[in-house]
């Protein structure tokens, strides 16, 4: 496993070439995305693809995002396109919003996890869109972490988590979301939220129509377009995670503070932003950081319950469920 540098410095072509090469041989390359650092490979390959599921101990159940350059590259593989996803992509791609459509036979099987239906993404992330530029095919790439663990931010986390699994570890410094990105699907009369995001109901209402909330209701109970993200301990750390206060909204300039060690008193803990943006950036790298400590417990402040907290709220709980 080499690792590369491809943060502040620019991007380097030749890294990129390399980094294709490899996922066109059938290797597996981490990556950094806006959301989290993704475990890529050929999603037309399906033995590359099968890597992925080892390395990270992922249930075949588990269908894999589906990453592409633009658009374009995305009708290609969705035998539907509704109007909604053209309206959808011109507001959010590149960016951390996954849209579930009908798939085209050109993706396997393995890939969707037997699922009719596939899950595509444009990526913001420079290095995400210049090795997506480089390959003339499109990368399946799930979280680059053991299944069920806390979600990559940065390479570091990837080394930590997943060794040597990866061919290639491209490093493009922490990720800006923080958060894995926001799955819609669109395959019925009304799009239906599967894996809550940073980009919001409020904010995909305003641009596809009201959501179907009793489809979501159903495909969280393990409907046929059941997600991965949907299992109930999902992002969990180590240790035991727990949400200590009511959740009512944080009074204006108080700090919302991820605590660890077994005494949240004794005032070890890390400040989280308290705007949802700044929070979900840090959460995950504060989770990495507590739990290698290895306390018994992680208390985390509870943070307010408006809309824009609501993804967060679904990290959380997950992450406390044991
Ligand atoms: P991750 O391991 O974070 O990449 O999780 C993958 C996510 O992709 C899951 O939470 C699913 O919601 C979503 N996903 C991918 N493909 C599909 C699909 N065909 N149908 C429903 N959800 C999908
Ligand atoms: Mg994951």
């Amino acid at each position: 496993m080499r690792r590369f540098l491809l943060g502040n410095e620019g991007i380097d072509g030749d890294v990129i070439a390399e980094a294709a090469r490899i996922l066109r041989a059938g290797g597996l390359v981490a990556f950094p995305t806006e959301t989290v650092y993704g475990l890529g490979a050929n999603a037309l390959d399906e033995s590359a693809v099968d890597r992925i599921y080892q390395a990270k101990n992922r249930p075949a159940a588990s269908p894999l995002i589906v990453h592409v350059a633009g658009v374009e590259q995305a009708r290609q593989f969705a035998v539907q396109w509704p109007a909604a996803a053209d309206a959808l992509a011109a507001a959010f791609w590149p960016g951390p919003l996954t849209l579930v459509l009908p798939k085209s036979a050109a993706i396997p099987d393995r890939v969707t996890a037997g699922l009719a239906t596939v899950g595509l993404r444009v990526p913001s992330h420079p290095v995400a869109r210049a090795l997506l530029e480089a390959c003339d095919f499109p990368i399946a790439a799930p979280s680059a972490n053991l299944f069920m663990g806390v979600s990559p931010t940065d390479a570091a986390h990837v080394r930590t988590s997943l060794g040597e699994a990866a061919d290639l570890i491209l490093e493009g410094g922490p990720s800006e979301v923080g958060l894995e990105s926001t799955v819609l699907s669109l395959v019925s009369e009304r799009p239906v939220i599967l894996r809550l995001g940073m980009i919001t109901r409020r904010q995909i209402e305003a641009v596809a129509g009201p959501l179907d909330r009793a489809g979501e209701h159903e495909a969280r109970e393990g409907g046929t377009h059941a997600s991965p993200g949907m299992h109930p301990r999902h992002y969990s750390p180590r240790a035991a995670l727990l949400i200590a206060g009511s959740g009512d909204p944080v009074p204006h300039g108080r700090v919302v503070r991820l605590w660890w060690k077994e005494e949240p008193a004794e005032g070890q803990g890390i400040q989280l932003p308290a705007d949802p943006a700044g929070y979900a950036r840090e959460l995950y790298r504060a989770l990495h950081l507590a739990d290698g400590c290895r306390p018994r417990y992680i208390v985390v402040e509870a943070p307010p319950t408006s809309e824009e907290w609501e993804a967060i709220w679904d990290r959380l709980r997950r992450a406390a469920s044991r």
